[in-house]
């Protein structure tokens, strides 16, 4: 399309300009419907969120699930959150979203342990400006004494980038939520402007390596040496070490072999709704459900 875009731009001459206006006329129209929409979406109920287990690398155990979010729209497809959430992020939208995805991960959670389902963490993902809000740390809280949940129940997932660009407030607070005990990974490690020393500076728990490192490590040596290189920083600052985007038997094997500690991966299982977590749990949790067979 941009090559089109290009061709035309070449051949129009003085029409060119015209014609990308018309495009950024066109995107910043874009971007509005979608906020408005995701506003509307937001009002009707149309998101969900659905969990993907992290399981042991090497009992293949479930440990804990991440929460993802879904949008369905009652008309037109599913809209990825990879789209979303960037536009929501440009907007105080992403405030009212992210405000939902606690609520929501809480009241999933809080019920899983009133039912009395053996599953772990639920750990949630927090972009950028949601951490930058005042009182973040202080919903977040309020939001799990609602649900009498604690460090136990509910983790988060924070990327590099975040990381680095929050200032002394959100520092103290990821560092007060820490000392409670609360698990604190960095996402999409390895992708963002990774300075090594943030790694000194910031509470965290646990490093989940990117899935473009695993994707190729399994052919590619340099993808395989950082991810050797991240299990080993990782483990050596007492941190957990998780492998995100698992396909297939090779890249788990690798896994094994160089000691990460957890995987998450389409080899494993899908992002799945609520209730597909429990029949898998009942599941694979015969002594506890019963249907040993
Ligand atoms: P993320 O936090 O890094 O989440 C992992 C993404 O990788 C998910 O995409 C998941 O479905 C996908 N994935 C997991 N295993 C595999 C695999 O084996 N292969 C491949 N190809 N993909 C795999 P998803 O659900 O589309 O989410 C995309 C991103 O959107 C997330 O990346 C996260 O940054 C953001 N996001 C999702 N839910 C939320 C949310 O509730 N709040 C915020 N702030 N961001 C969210
Ligand atoms: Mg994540
Ligand atoms: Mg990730
Ligand atoms: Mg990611």
């Amino acid at each position: 399309n941009a090559d089109l875009a290009k061709n035309r731009a070449k051949l129009n001459g003085r029409g060119s300009v015209l014609f990308f206006n018309q495009q950024l006329h066109e995107d910043l129209l874009k971007k509005h419907r979608l906020v408005d929409r995701l506003e509307r979406a937001l009002d009707e109920g149309e998101f969900r969120l659905h969990y993907q287990p992290q399981v042991s690398a090497i009992s293949g155990r479930i440990e804990n699930l991440e929460a993802l979010l879904r949008w369905e729209p009652a008309i037109g497809p599913a809209v990825s959150p990879a789209e979303f959430i960037p536009v929501a992020e440009r907007s105080d939208l992403i405030h009212r979203i992210g405000d939902w995805v606690m609520e929501e991960a809480c009241r999933q959670r809080a019920h899983w342990r009133d039912a009395g389902l053996p599953i772990e963490r639920i750990d949630i993902n927090f972009s950028g400006r949601q951490i930058n809000r005042l009182d973040v740390f202080q919903r977040f809280e309020s939001c799990l004494d609602r649900y009498r949940l604690g460090p136990r129940h509910i983790g988060i997932e924070l990327t590099e980038n975040v990381l680095i660009e929050a200032d002394g407030r959100i520092l103290d607070g990821l560092r007060s939520l820490y000392d409670q005990g609360f698990r604190i990974a960095i996402d999409d490690f390895g992708t963002g402007y990774s300075s090594l020393s943030y790694l000194k500076y910031f509470p965290v728990t646990a490093l989940k390596i990117d899935r473009s490192f695993v994707r190729d490590a399994p052919l590619q040596p340099k993808d395989r040496a950082i991810m050797e290189a991240s299990v080993f920083i990782g483990h050596r600052l007492g941190l957990e070490v998780v492998a995100e985007g698992v396909e297939n038997i090779e890249q788990l094997a690798l896994i094994r072999e160089i000691d990460c500690d957890l995987v998450q991966g389409f080899y494993f299982f899908r992002p799945m709704p609520a209730d597909a977590i429990e029949r898998l749990i009942v599941g694979v949790v015969p002594a506890q459900s019963g249907l040993s067979s």
